[in-house]
This record gives structure tokens, sequence and C-alpha cells, in this order.
């Protein structure tokens, strides 16, 4: 994957909620990310998330996806929170892969030392607390929605198949 091409986040004036500024900060927060891990990739980002999540780590498709309808309604605290908090979890996965807690120890000393945030689980757009199943998993045929016990006995060794193509589901997303 080619990196993201130079720009200055200060080109944009406030209140900008263009696709373009939203990129840039994908690329500041990977360049900030880059000074403590060299060799982390770059995501891919997609302006294709739509409903209650503001944002995505999708491992599946290698890079995170955004929901642009949240964003245009509050670009300045989309950009200082949504961006890094889905940025510290494409982090984690690749510099602690395994079995990690989607929001735990690691992802908090990424939103702390990389990102000088606050790690607070729920920014003002995260509603992903109040989903029942918010870890998303794939087949080979679907997406299903796990619960955070189901989670955990995943993530423990137990083994699902989807019941349709038999495939073992992996975990592909989570917000
Ligand atoms: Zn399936
Ligand atoms: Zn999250």
């Amino acid at each position: 994957m080619t990196d993201f091409p130079a720009s200055d986040i200060s080109d944009f004036p406030p209140g900008d909620a263009s696709q373009a500024r939203l990129v840039a900060h994908v690329e500041q927060c990977l360049q900030q990310a880059r000074a403590h891990y060299p060799t982390l990739p770059a995501p891919g980002v997609w302006c294709d998330l739509r409903g209650r999540s503001a944002g995505q780590a999708h491992y599946g498709r290698g890079g995170l996806r955004f929901n642009m309808t949240l964003y245009a309604e509050q670009p300045e605290p989309f950009l200082a929170e949504v961006v890094p908090h889905e940025m510290a979890h494409w982090v984690v996965h690749h510099v602690y892969p395994g079995r990690v807690r989607p929001h735990g120890v690691q992802w908090q000393q990424v939103m702390i030392d990389i990102f000088d945030r606050a790690p607070r689980v729920t920014h003002r757009f995260d509603t992903t607390r109040a989903s029942p199943a918010p870890y998303r998993y794939a087949c080979g045929c679907r997406v299903h929605h796990f619960t955070r016990r189901r989670y955990l006995n995943e993530r423990r060794g137990s083994q699902y198949r989807c019941r349709h193509c038999g495939e073992r589901l992996h975990l592909d997303a989570v917000s």
C-alpha cells in the first residue's frame, strides 16, 4: 500500500468536513504513530460507515471506516476524538497481535503516549457501548455480531463456526 500524499492539516479552515481534511488527519495520526512504530502499515480509508458508529477499524479490509454524516455534524470533535480513537485500534492490532481487549491497557497507552488524548472509551460519538453486540465477526458469507461475552470466549480459544457456510468466524472489525 502506498503512503498518503503529503498534506498540511492547517490548509483546512475550521468547520471543513471534507474527505480531504479527514484523510489529512488520518495521515497526521499515522506519522505520530510511526514515530513510535516505524513499520506500521498505512491504513486504507473508507467513508462508507453508516448508522450509529462514528468510526471502525476494519481489519478484513485493512483500514479505517468513517461515518461522514456524523463527521459533517461536528467536524472538529470528530477529528480530535474519532480519528485517533480508530487509529489507536489500528496501532494495537499491528503492534499487539493476538488476545488484547479492544479498549484495554494497550489501546489506552497508545491514546496517551502517541496521541496525547484521554483514553475514554466513549467519546461523544461513540455509541458502541450501547450496542449489545459491538464485535463484528466474519466468515465466508456474512457478518456476525458478537456480544462481549461471546467475544471473550472466542479470544480465549472457543471456536465458532458459521452455520451457513461452515467457516470459522474471525474478528473482522471493532469500533
Ligand atoms: Zn458463513
Ligand atoms: Zn473503539
